[in-house]
Formats: structure tokens, sequence, C-alpha cells
């Protein structure tokens, strides 16, 4: 369950529990490739447009983060940080 949802301007901070999504909605080009990878479908597509007139990917279930980071890791233009609160 997403304990926590904050929007700063173009930043999304998704709260789940013990780590954090963090989406650079500025940085995000829209290709998806994050929703594409994700083994486990925790995103999906935001119906709403971002400032850069593109889709950005959402978090829809966050339960389902196994902390792969391998969306951070597919992201081509570095949008995507999944931080692991023990790692502070
Ligand atoms: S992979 Fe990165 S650039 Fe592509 S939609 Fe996902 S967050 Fe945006
Ligand atoms: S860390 Fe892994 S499981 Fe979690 S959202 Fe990213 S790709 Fe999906």
């Amino acid at each position: 369950m997403i304990n926590f949802i904050k929007c700063l301007n173009f930043f999304f901070l998704y709260y789940c529990g013990d780590y954090l999504i963090h989406i650079n909605s500025n940085y995000c080009k829209g290709c998806l490739l994050c929703i594409e990878y994700c083994p486990h479908k925790v995103y999906v597509k935001s119906e709403k447009l971002s400032k850069k007139g593109v889709f950005p990917p959402e978090v829809k279930y966050p339960e389902k983060c196994v902390k792969c980071h391998l969306c951070e890791l597919m992201c081509p233009d570095f949008a995507i940080i999944v931080e692991d609160k023990d790692d502070k």
C-alpha cells in the first residue's frame, strides 16, 4: 500500500512502507521501458500528461515491488530512483 505520494512540481515521491520510489517527470520522456521491464508490474502509465507532454509511469501496485532496481537500471534518462530506507 502506498503510504503517501508527494508531488513537488515535477518530482513524485511514492512512500511505500520501507522504501521510496522517486520519479522525476522532468527527466522522463515517456518511453515506458520501466513498465515493460518491471517483472512485477508495479507501474501503470499515468493518465495525466507531464509538463514535457508525455505520460510518465505511476506506481500503482507498490506492494508487488521486490526492490530489484531493474526499472532504475533500465530507465535511459535516470528518471527513477528506488531507495531502500535501510540504505540510509
Ligand atoms: S523508463 Fe524512464 S524515461 Fe522511460 S517512461 Fe520510465 S521513467 Fe520515463
Ligand atoms: S524495483 Fe523492481 S519490482 Fe520494484 S518497481 Fe522497479 S522493476 Fe519493479
